[in-house]
């Protein structure tokens, strides 16, 4: 395969002597901390340019390397508080970012501590020690689970700055704030916010450790769903495997092999890949036959033969065989290595809506502190209503999530990018992507693209007094270095001895030399150019779907050759896929009219243009792409890079030309044409999910703060709320993981709609979602007075003559069948003799049932009016008798 990819060293020197490094930055968890990471590296002067990506947690940054040290940008990025460090250079596997703050083991640990000061504050009675217990079980999970929210918080304090951190920070505290009030100033008694009844107090007073639990499990959650994404990023270079059996002395076989790191092992060296076995390196079969399975590279299900002379490609599987193989390229400079650095290199430029993005959460935060501030003061000042002031002012702080927002795009192109490069398609940047995402055009090259990358010569025929082999030979001369399938067909036809001088490449025309002391083209046959007895000749041939090829010695044509170029096997059912999507197709081509024609017929193009020479095609492009929307050109050879690099995207077949891969933004590994609407349609979902992604966290947002300013929102449905939020963009992103599970053909574009239209409705969908949420949940919330948990009844206490309280409820205390509670401080020798009596009815006895020391239970049927309870028993051995009562209403 040619390639025209770059190195894949992460430090490349440019031409312009700036130097480009790639660095794993640790700490950052929202767009304001990209953009903080961002500014730190742009304030140096040195810097050209810096590109952090939050998803990946990586920042690339090109720099004068005269000027500045890469330990001088990561003291920089260290000074923003957050931590830099270079990643090596030819670091084949980038470590994934993983869970590195110990989310899981924070939330396994919060959850116990964080339900146990629930239970208290629920169960126990109002004391100074159930008040203490709560507020330091609140203490410790503040402390172990939130640790990584307030060590962030303060570091960025020190700096002056805030981040997502601070909200969740500042929210927990003020809530912690509540239980330390409760338990320091009230002796444990629970505050009334809000007046939401007396089960949400005592909810309130645990809500620290419950909402710490809450984010802790969320951000562990996010960090396996993103370690997830990034694996389908990293796919790639995780193929190579982790030794390599390189081959010593000469005899094969004697198992004299050793296991080296593939990256130790020299160009020349000679590996052995037993049956099974995942390739390491890229090289040519020396001895040994066998099918490998090249799928991982090309998304294509079947196995290709390969055997003594043939090239494989590290990454791929072998069959069953067993092959030794000489190393062609350092694992650095691998395919493998190549394609990554360009699955990469996408990664390190924006998509412009993740600009937008940006922009929008570098002013989020502090807007959110100011509304909270603002929620704060007009509760308490304008409503005088103390504890709304407060639990909305907290519902602020932990319901914005800026998280959202920073991961919508980055998170759906990684996974977007993986995909299609696990089918061998590599999109080289995000601006790409969007674009490809709207096209509904696709042109085709015929040579080498529609057409396989192979070619074979049909018949020749001579002028008079030319033999086939005198033609041939002056050909294969000429074209000898030639990298096109008509070059490549000529000398697969014959063998020459000779060598032609200055040879020349007409682009779309053929090729000049000189042999010996005679000027040979060899170049497509013009109608009418040729003498009669070649011309029909090379009407037949045309007439045949062959290209014709004409051979001119000294201006004077000696022959006319027909060189058959099948079709792609696939080509037909692309094409007829790109119609399916609605995508109209054209060819434009170098060859006659007669031939475009007649593949255009074969495959139903829409568009056929031929005899086009590479100025010709780029203003064919250019007239077809003025009534597009959005035009894609696919194709290989050299005459084709103009066109590639006019068209909205360039595709290129990755057996093509180094002219077309290096001008084209995308290229097709695999050279499979069913590539080309799978990555049509890889784009537009990877599209349709960031605006999803985007659209829901903004409506999200728009949606959640006014809510929660308004007094909506409990601070408990908040952080839940928070936390799905970024969960949510997350795992909309992984559906793209199932994208093409079974090769290019089975990729389906989805069936959304695009555009502003589409971002209005993933704004709105949130909007609509959260306020029916709120409404519901406002329906059935404990915290606003609408128990899920039946309400506590009313308590009627009793002071004894023998001292201590007797207390008597009724639950649920409305009319119907009821419990009749009562509790005497303590157990009596005999079960007390109950009577209740209705509005001055007669007394009615009940029948008591022991349920706990001192505590006793029977059902009555209560109707309205007031009841009057009479109680007769035994306490210390005196008897007491004394009457409690209750009106229903
Ligand atoms: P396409 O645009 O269909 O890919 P090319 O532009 O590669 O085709 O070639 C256009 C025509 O130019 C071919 O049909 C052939 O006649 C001629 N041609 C191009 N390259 C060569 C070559 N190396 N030797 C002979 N003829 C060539
Ligand atoms: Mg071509």
């Amino acid at each position: 395969m040619t390639t025209a990819l770059p190195s894949a060293q992460h430090r490349t020197l440019e031409p312009d002597g700036l130097a480009t490094s790639e660095l794993a930055i640790v700490g950052m968890h929202c767009a304001s901390c990209v953009l903080r990471v961002q500014r730190s590296l742009d304030a140096d002067p040195a810097v050209a340019s810096a590109a952090v990506n939050l998803a990946t947690e990586r920042a690339y940054v090109t720099f004068d390397p005269t000027a500045i040290s890469v330990d001088a940008l990561c003291q920089a990025v260290a000074a923003a508080g957050y931590s830099a460090q270079e990643l090596p250079e030819h670091s084949a596997v980038p470590d994934e970012p993983v869970d590195r703050d110990g989310w899981r083991w924070r939330a396994m640990v919060s959850w116990p501590l964080a339900l146990s000061a629930l239970m208290i504050a629920l169960l126990a009675p109002e004391s100074s020690v159930s008040g203490w217990i709560v507020l330091l079980l609140g203490i410790a999970v503040q402390i172990v689970g939130g640790w990584p929210f307030l060590r962030s918080s303060i570091r960025l304090l020190r700096h002056r700055a805030v981040n997502m951190d601070t909200l969740v920070t500042l929210g927990t505290l003020a809530a912690l704030a509540v239980s330390a009030v409760e338990a320091i100033a009230l002796g444990g008694r629970h505050l009334h916010l809000g007046g939401s009844g007396a089960f949400a107090a005592r909810l309130h007073g645990a809500m620290a450790p419950l909402i710490i639990a809450v984010l802790a499990t969320g951000r562990a959650i996010e960090a396996r769903a993103r370690a997830r994404a990034t694996r389908a990023l990293h796919s790639l270079v995780a193929l190579r495997p982790p030794t390599a059996r390189l081959v010593v002395g000469t005899r094969e076989g004697d198992g004299a092999d050793r296991a080296v790191p593939p990256e130790s092992v020299p160009v020349g060296a000679r590996i052995r890949v037993l049956p099974g076995e995942t390739i390491p390196l890229d090289g040519e079969v020396v001895d040994g036959w066998s099918a490998v399975d090249e799928s991982m590279l090309t998304g294509e299900p079947i196995a290709v033969e390969h055997g003594p002379g043939s090239l494989v490609t590290g990454g791929t599987r072998n069959g069953s065989g067993i092959l030794v193989v000489e190393v062609r390229a350092i694992a650095s400079e691998s395919v493998l290595a190549r394609l990554q650095h360009l699955v990469d290199d996408a990664m390190s430029q924006k998509p412009p809506l993740q600009r937008v993005a940006d922009r929008v959460s570098a002013v989020f935060v502090p807007v959110v502190l100011l509304v909270s501030a603002a929620t704060f003061l007009g509760w308490w000042v304008v409503a005088s209503n103390l504890g709304t002031a407060v639990l909305s002012a907290i519902a602020v702080l932990l319901v914005a999530c800026p998280c959202a927002m920073g991961l919508a795009a980055p998170v759906a192109m990684m996974v977007g990018c993986g995909r299609a490069s696990a089918l061998g398609i590599l999109i080289r940047n995000g601006d790409a992507l969007e674009r490809l995402a709207d096209v509904d055009m696709v042109a085709f090259d015929k040579t080498g693209t529609l057409t396989m990358g192979i070619a074979t010569v049909a018949a020749v025929t001579p002028a008079t007094g030319h033999s086939t082999d005198a033609v041939l030979d002056v050909a294969a001369a000429v074209e000898a270095d030639i990298e096109h399938p008509i070059a490549r067909a000529i000398c697969a036809a014959h063998r020459t001895s000779q060598r032609a001088a200055g040879v020349a490449v007409l682009p779309g025309v053929g090729v000049t030399g000189r042999v010996g002391d005679r000027s040979v083209r060899v170049v497509r046959a013009q109608e009418g150019e040729l003498p009669a007895e070649l011309e029909r000749a090379a009407r037949e041939f045309r007439s045949r779907g062959e290209t014709v090829v004409a051979v001119v010695v000294n201006d004077r044509p000696v022959g006319v050759l027909a060189v058959s170029t099948p079709l792609r096997q696939e080509a037909s059912d692309a094409i007829g896929r790109l119609h399916e999507f609605g995508i109209r197709t054209a060819i434009l081509s170098g060859d006659s009219e007669e031939a475009v024609s007649s593949i255009a017929r074969q495959l139903s193009i829409d568009t056929a243009c031929g005899g086009l020479d590479p100025e010709q095609k780029l203003s064919a492009l250019q007239a077809l792409r003025s009534g597009s929307a959005g035009m894609v050109m696919v194709g290989d050879g050299v005459n084709d890079a103009p066109a590639l690099a006019a068209a909205d995207v360039g595709c290129a077949i990755g057996s093509g030309s180094e002219a077309a891969l290096s001008t084209s933004d995308i290229t097709l590994v695999g050279s499979d044409l069913q590539c080309v609407p799978a990555a049509i349609g890889i784009a537009s979902a990877t599209y349709a999910v960031t605006l999803e992604n985007f659209g829901w966290a903004m409506g999200y947002n728009l949606s959640a703060l006014p809510l929660a300013a308004a007094g909506l929102l409990d601070p408990l449905v908040a952080a839940v709320a928070m936390g799905l939020s970024s969960l949510l963009v997350v795992a909309n992103s992984l559906r793209l993981t199932r994208l093409g599970r079974d090769g290019p053909a089975s990729v389906r574009p989805p069936r959304l709609s695009r555009g502003r239209r589409a971002l209005a409705v993933a704004v709105a969908l949130p909007v609509v979602l959260f306020a029916a949420t709120t409404v519901g949940a406002q329906l059935v919330s404990p915290a606003k007075g609408q128990s899920l948990l039946p309400t506590l009844p009313d308590i009627v206490e009793v002071t004894l003559p023998t001292g201590g309280q007797a207390e008597m409820y009724l639950d649920p205390g409305s009319p119907g069948p009821n419990q009749f509670h009562l509790i005497l401080p303590s157990a009596p020798s005999f079960a007390p003799r109950v009577t209740a009596s209705h509005d001055g009815g007669s007394p009615e006895q009940l029948r008591q049932f022991s349920v706990g020391p001192g505590h006793y239970v029977d059902l009555v049927t209560i109707t309205p009016g007031t009841w009057r309870f009479s109680v007769t028993t035994t306490i210390h051995h005196r008897t007491v008798t004394f009457d409690m009562s209750r009106t229903v209403a």
